[in-house]
């Protein structure tokens, strides 16, 4: 268990470790919640986003928008009948300018969905005061955390693939709240 307030760091070894910890942070996500992915292209934010939507047991497949910005994503039914909260998904990339962020409407969005923004920092914070920070992150080049000698080259290989995830609460919302061990439940679908 770990408090999101005094702040979290992961090592995911691959993609699906990724999704699983996705999931983990849907178990405590609840609509009007904000999550904010930050990282390099690449780094993982839809496949995490994706973990969050199989954690939420929201309809469709959350990808990579080409034109579209923000894609709603409504909760199916779980199996004692009950729905959790919308995901909304927003991949800001594209975004050119601040009346285009208004077109959004995610006010709206905030105070009923689970809203998930790519790209949203610098913009996303004037929107609500409570948020969580994810940031995704490839090991550097310079120094290999996995401590292989750089010139085996399939440990560097497998380094490369590897990611860390940061995640910092910020708002009363997540006073004294933590995140379940992802490793705990595995097959949580
Ligand atoms: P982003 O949305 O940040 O641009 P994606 O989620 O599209 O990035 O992921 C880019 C690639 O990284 C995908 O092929 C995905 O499978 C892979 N990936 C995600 N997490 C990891 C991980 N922990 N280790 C290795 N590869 C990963
Ligand atoms: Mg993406």
């Amino acid at each position: 268990m770990s408090d999101l307030t005094s702040g979290l760091v992961v090592r995911l070894p691959d993609a699906d470790a990724t999704r699983s910890f996705g999931r983990a942070l849907a178990g405590v996500l609840r609509a009007g919640d904000l999550v904010v992915l930050t990282g390099d292209l690449g780094a993982g934010k839809t496949t995490l986003t994706q973990g969050i939507g199989a954690g939420l047991h929201v309809r469709g497949q959350v990808a990579s928008p080409t034109f579209i910005i923000a894609r709603e994503h409504p909760p199916l039914p779980r199996e004692d009948g009950s729905r959790g909260p919308a995901l909304v998904h927003v991949d800001a990339y594209r975004l050119g300018s601040l009346d285009e962020v208004d077109a959004l409407d995610l006010d709206s969005s905030l105070d009923e969905a689970v809203t998930v923004v790519e790209w949203g920092e610098g913009w996303v914070e004037a929107l609500t005061s409570d948020r969580l920070e994810v940031t995704l992150q490839r090991p550097r080049g310079d120094h290999d955390p996995s401590g292989h000698d750089p010139s085996e080259h399939d440990a560097l290989d497998a380094a490369a693939g590897e990611r860390t995830v940061t995640v910092r609460a910020v708002g009363d919302r997540w006073a004294g709240v933590v995140l379940p061990d992802p490793d705990l439940d595995p097959d949580l679908d």
